[in-house]
């Protein structure tokens, strides 16, 4: 930049900061006031009366100069266009004076710091900048059409793009047309200064408008995505499913249930990921490791000659055996009878309406009115050097092990890395599992991943957290991997290793990527909260689409994905998340819904913690049981849960009443009102709430007891009854010191209703 240019650029930003200092410093923002164009308007009408020509020509001027020195008072002046010259005259003044003034902001933002922006922040901007070359009249013709912004705060923002100055003008010439309209024709109404049908018209149209013109965009938007593809004249199917995991399964399910025609097309085995490589064999491996854990501890229990001799290759023969016994409930055969035509065969979408399956050499083209995305995720697998070398098991490859590996590495402390640890581990193998965060399963509370980390290290598992693995490699026989601990190298010597450090989405390689279905930071294909894609009738959901990685998230997203895949030009429905349970199927189990500490700490939610000790518990005592906790988050003074942690023995299914309580908005006083079966683990549930409820009990309201029935012994005279009562009622101090403090009769407490 020249120096010249840069001192005319100063010189102009000089002058308008003036004429903005001068506006605010003579208070001039008072003449832009409805009471005063009230107050004033017979003068007014009289003045456009005798001087059409003037008083059109000095309202054009202060629109323009109003709207490029970004001050308040655009709306008033468009009302008052209405008020002064009609619905004809205003619309056609207020038309031009905005787009001219709303082009001058949006010239001088660019003049001033436009340049200095694009040169400081280029390389960040590039997305923006491509996205504004390819797509910014549209961008701008949606904000000015749906005044969600600030109508200065996009001239200055745009003025910092690439944008030609030429189609800002134009854009915004037509994009804003609707909207002025209205407004005008409110300012006509306004003129009357008395409530009539119009005026009532005129604000229900302004309260109308952003809904209307948010449909017009939407529709737009679908018109020009579509615009690209032909579209089929008929189509085979109503529905076309691609994937046969939770979610697809749910998802063709609810079609065929909903007489639709659906095809449901899977290209690795039906059932996906939970039933052949994740939640199935995963419990199933758990149960037997269990069963040796129990033999191992049978002294505690008096048994004292039991022995376990594992044979590991009949564990997993019997995992095997669990999942084909399972197969039916999402085998082709029952889908068939179902009514979807199950497909065999890699599925691409070739435009919105057509999915292709490639079955070996054979290809079929397939026309849908919608599809459903059930895609799924597959194993995170680390760029870590030296890992495809010394070779390594996913969740997805360890089915395959009949021999058990003498010195297993699991690499990852997340509920996968955890279940199979402690698995592989209870049956034999001596395990290391390492994490490079502090703790393990970091999504829960931390005094929560302590119980797990204590359980696993009495068992033998090596836990080394804060050891992030950096290299693998081979020493002579030795496969070997170099971990970083603090600024240290730590060496571990394994047979093999289990990579568990997360799932990615299956976004790749079969037809989003030519059709512009973008993704998330998370990787997930990107969808709305109806998970509806950028093409109103292709929908995803479950793992593909996230934000949840679980089987029964994936089927309660799937409902609503099918539902408005197929419905959707009626009624559409937002998934709803507000109550997702969640286990780790540990020993001692892990599991949540809701909040926990660390999360009501990040979102910044008050919350009081109420925390029942499972050690306590009669029945988890006479199990051999006796550890965990059950902890609830509740909305400060009331019994509203806000979440809850259990761990333990079946925590997973205890946590089903507070799931239940949460979804129908029932608090700690339903539940501790609710008899329950003694001795059971769920009296826990009962327990923590008692624990809640004594904490909300004051030393005031036991003053008041303490002198009723003293009064009722004739301990007290009436007199000493209300001095007593007057000194120690507003004692708002907890009456019990502690929950530990007060041992409350178990059995007595099970029957007693409240
Ligand atoms: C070890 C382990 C344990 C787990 N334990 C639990 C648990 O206890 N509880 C729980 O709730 N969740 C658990 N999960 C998670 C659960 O398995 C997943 O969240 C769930 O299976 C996701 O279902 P989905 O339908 O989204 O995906 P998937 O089950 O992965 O299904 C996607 C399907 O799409 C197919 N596919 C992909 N692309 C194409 C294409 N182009 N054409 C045709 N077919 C295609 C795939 O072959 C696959 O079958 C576990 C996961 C693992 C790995």
């Amino acid at each position: 930049m020249t120096a010249t240019a840069a001192t005319r650029r100063l010189a102009i930003a000089v002058l308008i900061l003036a004429a903005i200092a001068a506006f605010f410093f003579f208070d001039l923002g008072r003449y832009l006031s409805l009471e005063l164009l009230k107050s004033e308007r017979d003068t007014l009408a009289d003045y456009r009366t005798a001087h059409p020509l003037l008083l059109g020509t000095i309202y054009f001027a202060t629109y323009v100069a109003v709207a490029a020195l970004s001050l308040p008072g655009a709306a008033f002046m468009t009302l008052a266009g209405g008020a002064l010259f009609g619905v004809l005259m205003g619309t056609a003044l207020v038309s031009f004076a905005s787009a001219a003034g709303a082009t001058l902001a949006f010239l001088v933002a660019r003049m001033i710091i436009g340049d200095w922006v694009q040169q400081r922040f280029g390389a960040r901007l590039a997305a923006i900048n491509a996205g504004i070359d390819r797509d910014g009249a549209f961008y701008l013709f949606a904000l000015r059409l749906v005044p969600l912004f600030p109508f200065f705060v996009v001239n200055l923002v745009m003025g910092l793009t690439r944008l030609p100055a030429r189609t800002f003008y134009w854009v915004s010439q037509i994009g804003m047309l609707p909207g002025t309209l209205v407004y005008v024709y409110a300012g006509t109404q306004l003129g009357e200064f008395r409530i009539s049908l119009g005026l009532v018209l005129a604000f229900v149209l302004l309260g109308v408008f952003p809904l209307f013109a948010r449909k017009a965009i939407a529709v737009l938007k679908a018109r020009r995505l579509y615009a690209h593809w032909p579209r089929p004249a008929r189509f085979d199917y109503n529905l076309v499913v691609i994937g046969a995991g939770s979610a697809g399964l749910v998802s063709a399910y609810i079609g065929a249930a909903t007489r639709a025609k659906v095809a449901l097309i899977e290209e690795h085995q039906m059932g996906g990921d939970c039933l052949n490589t994740g939640c199935v064999p995963s419990k199933a491996l758990l149960r037997s490791a269990k069963l040796a854990a129990q033999f191992a501890n049978a002294r505690e229990f008096g048994i004292v000659s039991a022995q376990a001799t594992v044979d590991f290759a009949a564990v997993m023969e019997r995992v095997a055996r669990v999942i084909k016994t399972i197969e039916p409930h999402d085998s082709v055969a029952r889908y068939t009878a179902l009514g979807v035509n199950c497909l065999r065969g890699t599925a691409r979408i070739t435009s919105p309406w057509t999915v292709t399956v490639r079955d070996g050499n054979t290809e079929t083209a397939l026309t849908t009115r919608s599809i459903v995305i059930a895609a799924g995720s597959r194993p995170l697998v680390p760029p870590i050097p030296g890992l495809d070398q010394v070779g390594y098991y996913t969740s997805d490859s360890v089915w395959n092990l009949r021999e058990l590996p003498r010195r297993l590495v699991v690499l990852g402390g997340g509920p996968i890395g955890c279940e199979l640890a402690q698995a592989f581990a209870r049956l034999g193998a001596r395990v290391t599992q390492v994490e490079m965060l502090p703790r393990i399963l970091v999504r829960e509370d931390p005094d929560v991943s302590a119980q797990v980390q204590a359980q696993f290290e009495r068992e033998g598992i090596r836990v080394l957290v804060d050891h992030s693995a950096r290299q693998f490699l081979h020493a002579g026989e030795e496969k070997i991997l170099v971990a970083s601990h603090q600024g240290h190298d730590v060496r571990l010597a394994f047979d093999a290793v289990l990579v568990a450090v997360g799932r990615v989405a299956n976004t790749s390689g079969y037809g989003l990527e030519e059709l512009g279905i973008g993704t998330t930071r998370a990787r997930t294909v990107a969808t709305d909260g109806a998970l509806q894609t950028i093409y109103p009738n292709i929908f995803a959901c479950g793992d593909v689409a996230g934000p949840y990685q679980f089987t029964h998230t994936a089927a309660h997203q799937a409902w609503y994905a099918a539902v408005n895949a197929l419905f959707g030009n009626l009624r559409r429905f937002n998934a709803d998340y507000r109550v997702i349970p969640w286990a780790t199927f540990t020993d001692p189990e892990v599991a949540r819904v809701g909040l926990n500490e660390i999360e009501a700490k990040e979102k910044n939610i008050a919350a009081t913690v109420t925390v029942y000790g499972i050690d306590d518990l009669d029945r988890a005592i006479a199990d051999g049981n006796a550890r965990g906790m059950v902890k609830v988050l509740t909305a400060p003074g009331s019994d509203r849960i806000l979440g809850a942690t259990i761990v333990g023995e079946h925590a997973g299914d205890l946590l089903a009443e507070f799931v239940l309580a949460m979804k129908h908005g029932m608090g700690l006083n339903k539940i501790l009102g609710t008899i329950h079966t003694y001795p059971t683990l769920a009296e826990a549930n009962k327990y923590v709430a008692g624990n809640w409820k004594r904490g909300t009990v004051t030393r005031g309201q036991w003053a008041i007891l303490d002198a009723y029935q003293g009064w009722r012994r004739g301990a007290n005279g009436l007199g000493a009854v209300i001095a007593q009562l007057s000194a120690l009622v507003r004692d708002q101090r907890p009456a019990y010191a502690s929950d530990a403090a007060e041992k409350v009769d178990r059995r007595a407490a099970a029957g007693a209703s409240h």
